[in-house]
């Protein structure tokens, strides 16, 4: 079984030889690789203009950290039009990454490890009551017995159509017409009847053998049984 240390990852971090940390790093060579389909124009002070090849059209200010697009502004790192400036300026965008990405914040935030606790058992009693949870209290007004229906679903006391469904006669058991228009003798309907009646004693027979069968054998019977 591998053990977890968990200072393997803050090691790794120290031994990282970069202002940023890597995942960072990843996002920003992103941004670095886009930037070759945009053009940035400066514009005076820190502000650039930035075209990119969707035909769209942004403004960047190096000063503030800033772009347009928004991207820059919500992650803190420099989108593709950010980067495209910053080279335009001469400027590195990893130094341009907010400080929150940097390995000293990284290492500032796992400095303090989790420390080990022993179970509730051995926590000290206090001599006040236990905290119990609040007591259920009964709402205002008159409690409600109707449910709430589905949106789509029909109102209470709506019938529901017969749409769809196969018409079958219940005296000569055949489907396409019901009592009130059939034409086949009373013997033939009698004799149907009790054919139909046969066959739904063997169905439901044939069931109960089945489910028998399929009867559930605790675990520790079996074990008997395999020893006998
Ligand atoms: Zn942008
Ligand atoms: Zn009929």
């Amino acid at each position: 079984m591998p053990s977890i240390d968990s200072t393997d990852s803050s090691d790794l971090m120290a031994n990282f030889e970069s202002r940023i940390c890597p995942q960072i790093i990843k996002k920003l060579n992103h941004s670095i690789e886009a930037t070759k389909f945009c053009k940035s124009t400066w514009t005076g002070a820190d502000e650039c203009e930035v075209r990119d090849i969707d035909g769209g059209q942004w403004v960047v200010d190096i000063a503030k950290k800033t772009c347009s697009c928004r991207r820059w502004d919500l992650s803190g790192i420099p989108c593709s039009h950010g980067c495209q400036s910053l080279f335009a300026m001469n400027l590195n965008p990893e130094e341009m990454v907010h400080e929150c990405y940097s390995k000293v914040v990284y290492m500032k935030a796992y400095a303090n490890m989790l420390k080990p606790m022993r179970g509730s058992l051995y926590w000290p009693h206090t001599p006040y009551p236990d905290i119990l949870p609040p007591k259920a209290r009964s709402m205002p007004g008159r409690p409600k017995k109707h449910r709430k229906r589905e949106q789509g679903e029909p109102g209470a006391g709506v019938k529901l159509g017969k749409k769809g469904i196969r018409m079958r006669c219940s005296l000569c058991l055949m489907y396409g017409h019901n009592k009130s228009t059939c034409l086949t003798s009373k013997e033939e309907c009698d004799e149907r009847q009790r054919q139909e009646a046969e066959a739904k004693k063997a169905q439901a027979a044939a069931a109960k053998a089945q489910a028998t069968e399929k009867v559930f054998i605790p675990f520790f019977k079996l074990r008997q049984k395999k020893s006998c």
